[in-house]
């Protein structure tokens, strides 16, 4: 059995091959640290020859997203972005011009961060920081 097979089965989903072909390109992408929109996946699984409509796309990123499998941002550039749950924490750098997304984790952020919930009595249970950027002019 696969490991996109075990991993949906763990999810508690069961295997059909949309499931199977939009997880293995999430994980392929993976080494490239990369985050899909839907249209995203659904172009590259027609670039690979996989006939898999941009619904059944929609319906199975939203099943993943309901089983812990993907993390979807919504980043304001106009779509929902999904990528692989890793259990990591990382913030994004997202380029309003090219839609580029750039993960980032500092460390100085970070514990400001705690610092200053802490300053007012709180304990940081979560948090999500999304840098909007574009191009540096030259
Ligand atoms: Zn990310």
């Amino acid at each position: 059995m696969s490991i996109e097979n075990q991993e949906l089965r763990k999810a508690g989903l069961k295997v059909t091959l949309p499931r199977v072909k939009i997880l293995q390109l999430l994980e392929q992408a993976e080494s490239d640290n990369q985050h899909f929109s839907a249209e995203d996946v659904y172009r590259a699984l027609m670039e690979s020859g996989e006939d898999v409509g941009l619904a059944t796309v929609y319906r199975v990123l939203t099943q993943f997203e309901a089983a812990g499998l993907v993390t979807r941002h919504n980043f304001e550039t106009g779509h929902s972005v999904f990528e692989l749950e890793k259990g990591d924490h990382h913030d994004h750098i997202v380029c309003m011009e090219t839609g580029e997304v750039i993960e980032f984790f500092d460390e100085v952020i970070e514990s400001r961060q705690r610092q200053l919930v802490a300053e007012r009595g709180f304990e940081l249970v979560d948090h999500s920081l999304v840098l909007y950027v574009k191009p540096k002019k030259a």
